[in-house]
């Protein structure tokens, strides 16, 4: 019975998610099952509506959801062509991929074929999100919970709905018949849980909000759980939601840039303080819209964009009205004393 396994003559009993059937052009079914089952599992885990969740829910709600994030990804994948699944598409070779004996591309990796092979848009926020969540993953497969609950459950709350949005887009339409209508009842409690988490986490940004009524004009939003949540004070901050706290200014400042994929060289000379902690485009509670203010992490100094100039000396930034001759060649105080030292006394 076992003896038909290697000549890859299309039993239909082999592994998912290789067990396309030679020859069909068709989207195999199983996998995106699979996907489904995975997500299904994750939103039972992290559903407060069910039971709170325990680190051990968080725990699950993570593995199951990288693994539904891997499935469906490669699921859509496969559609383009079953050699892409490899992580050397280049040595590839059928035999390999009908006895599913090989090692598969990362997440990251799929994402990146499925833009360039496939031509499918993924948001940053959504590839961020991702390789958060494998971050998570490994930290919790090795050294258990370190961050803090609230954290972990926001970003997994985003790949959360990112699948949900690449399922419904990217897998569901290319399914027909059967296959569809049983994926779309699956669908059913996965839909249903997912509101019942982001409804949980929407009750309790509503209860903060009255919380933090007052300090809109000192709230941004958190490295950490991404939400409107942390109030800063000079040199440091504390997120509400998450309970993610700084003491340093550098730390926040640089943890802030690395959120949204920059890097500590983005952070300038504050004019007030005279310290390196001033980043630009940081938006806060009170202005929630606005392409962001320029902030200083050290000293709590907030400017607009039109209210700082590059000094033409030495190019730190400089609050605009102290060019007092209203030149063309705005300088901060230090050139000034530079260039006219006749001026001096
Ligand atoms: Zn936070
Ligand atoms: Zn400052
Ligand atoms: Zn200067």
């Amino acid at each position: 019975m076992d003896g038909e396994q290697s000549d890859g003559a299309g039993e239909g009993r082999r592994f998912v998610p290789p067990g396309r059937r030679s020859g069909l052009p068709q989207l195999d079914f199983p996998p995106v099952r699979n996907g489904i089952d995975y997500l299904a599992s994750v939103v039972e885990h992290l559903d407060e509506e069910e039971s709170a969740v325990e680190p051990r829910d968080l725990k699950y709600a993570v593995l199951h959801l990288q693994a539904a994030a891997e499935v469906l990804l490669k699921a859509r994948l496969l559609r383009e062509h079953w050699s892409l699944v490899f992580k050397d598409p280049g040595r590839a070779t059928r035999k390999d991929f009908d006895s599913a004996d090989f090692e598969s591309c990362s997440t990251g990796a799929a994402v990146e074929r499925l833009r360039d092979i496939a031509g499918i848009d993924f948001e940053k926020k959504e590839t961020e999100a991702l390789s958060a969540l494998a971050k998570d993953r490994n930290a919790l497969q090795h050294y258990g919970l370190t961050h803090s609950a609230h954290a972990v459950e926001a970003r997994a709350g985003k790949v959360l709905d990112f699948l949900m949005r690449f399922l419904e887009e990217e897998l569901l339409p290319l399914l027909s018949g059967p296959e569809r209508e049983t994926a779309a009842r699956d669908m059913v409690p996965v839909s249903d849980g997912v509101r019942n988490i982001s409804s949980f986490v929407t009750r309790r940004l509503n209860r903060l909000r009255g919380e933090l009524k007052g300090q809109e004009s000192l709230t941004l939003q958190c490295p950490d759980c991404e939400q409107m949540t942390l109030v800063v004070v000079p040199g440091g901050g504390l997120c509400h939601f998450c309970g993610a706290s700084w003491s340093s200014d550098e730390s926040i400042a640089f943890d802030y840039l690395e959120a949204r994929g920059e890097t500590e060289e983005q952070i300038q000379l504050c004019p007030q303080c005279d310290d390196y902690a001033l980043v630009e485009g940081v938006v806060f509670a009170d202005d929630p819209n606005a392409a962001g203010a320029l902030y200083c992490f050290a000293c709590t100094a907030r400017y607009t964009v039109g209210e700082l100039i590059s000094c033409a000396g030495c190019s730190r930034l400089w609050p605009i009205e102290a060019d007092e001759d209203g030149g063309a060649d705005p300088l901060c105080p230090e050139c000034r004393e530079q260039t006219q030292p006749e001026s001096i006394g």
